[in-house]
């Protein structure tokens, strides 16, 4: 953490970095945050994946979202930008702006929760603080963080590597979290029902380290399901210069989510456009379809083709229940 900038006039910042991030800094070469900077190695042959995500309070979370969840969330995210390239997590960075009007009291709680969650995503995913910087500011509360991984340089997974012929896969279930934020945005279910399931995907997503590091050198191309279905694959497409052809009937939908769809067909929206999901989507040679399944098995994460890569330029089209294109008006959550 750099001692620049005090975050307020109110609240001491060595005294924060203390109590609420060294604990965080697990790894040695953290040097317990208290140097300039810090060091970490990339395993013999390997190469550094660096990735950074930022949430801006009102446009990437809700002011009601507990501070633990945002503090899991944040490293997640993120975790899955390394999962998507194959790599392994070597530590993090977190900067953060905290509104100038918050009381000591406030400060306190939040810090105290936020780090909570960031303790129990970085035990579970077996990474570790490294540095950051924490300031006040008069706009909105931002958070960001940068993660390091590693991954062998010629087994990095790209978006640009897809072929003609290779087969689609998803791994997990599709559009849950996307109810979640549909229901927390106001839509009422049918029986005023409550989705824990979907909550949960939203709130405490689980990045698929294990399954991105196990594809290395099977996979041809990957990405996270940041965006919504169509357009990450779409962003596969682009990059890899080719289209794709998907069956709405075989990407994986979490029951709950099924039953809603078949009484209310829009929103087969979610499942295609939702994004926040964080399973992985990516392609893979036909003839290599028994290694992505033995992949899958060793990562304990399951995976379903749902499609195959065509000639083309970027399109994705998507072949609904009754075999008639399925049309999308909008592919994606847009941030601006
Ligand atoms: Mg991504």
């Amino acid at each position: 953490m750099s001692d620049d900038a005090p975050a307020s006039d109110r609240f001491g910042e060595f005294d924060l970095i203390g109590r609420y991030f060294a604990p965080l800094a697990t790894d040695p070469g953290a040097f317990g945050l208290t140097d300039d900077g810090a060091v970490f190695d990339v395993p013999p042959g390997e190469t550094c994946v660096v990735t950074t995500d930022a949430m801006v309070a009102g446009i990437h979370f809700f002011a009601s979202d507990g501070a633990r969840n945002l503090g899991w969330k944040l490293l997640a995210v993120n975790l899955s930008d390394l999962a998507a390239m194959g790599a392994a997590p070597l530590g993090y960075t977190l900067d953060f702006a905290l509104p100038k009007g918050w009381l000591p009291a406030q400060t306190d709680a939040w810090l105290s929760d936020f780090s909570r969650g960031l303790m129990q995503c970085q035990a579970q995913f077996e990474t570790s603080l490294l540095g950051g910087d924490t300031v006040s500011t008069t706009g909105p509360m931002t958070l960001a963080i940068t993660a390091f991984g590693s991954a062998p340089k010629s087994k990095v997974l790209r978006r640009s590597g897809a072929q003609v012929g290779d087969m689609v896969w998803v791994s997990g279930t599709i559009g849950d979290a996307a109810l979640a934020v549909k229901i927390r945005q106001g839509w009422t279910p049918p029986n005023g029902a409550s989705f824990p399931h979907a909550d949960k995907r939203l709130d405490m997503p689980f990045p698929r380290l294990a399954l991105g590091q196990s594809l290395r050198g099977i996979a041809t191309a990957a990405a996270d399901v940041s965006d919504g279905l169509a357009a990450d694959l779409g962003h596969i497409c682009e990059a890899s210069a080719v289209g794709a052809e998907i069956r709405f009937a075989d990407i994986p939908v979490s029951a709950e989510l099924r039953a809603l769809v078949a009484t209310d067909p829009g929103l087969v929206t979610l499942i295609l456009a939702g994004g926040d999901d964080y399973e992985l989507v990516f392609t893979a040679p036909a003839a290599a379809e028994a290694q992505v399944r033995a992949a899958a098995e060793a990562a304990r994460t399951p995976v379903y083709n749902v499609g195959r890569i065509v000639a083309g330029q970027g399109t994705v089209a998507i072949a609904g229940p009754d075999g008639k294109p399925i049309e999308l008006d909008c592919l994606g959550f847009a941030h601006f």
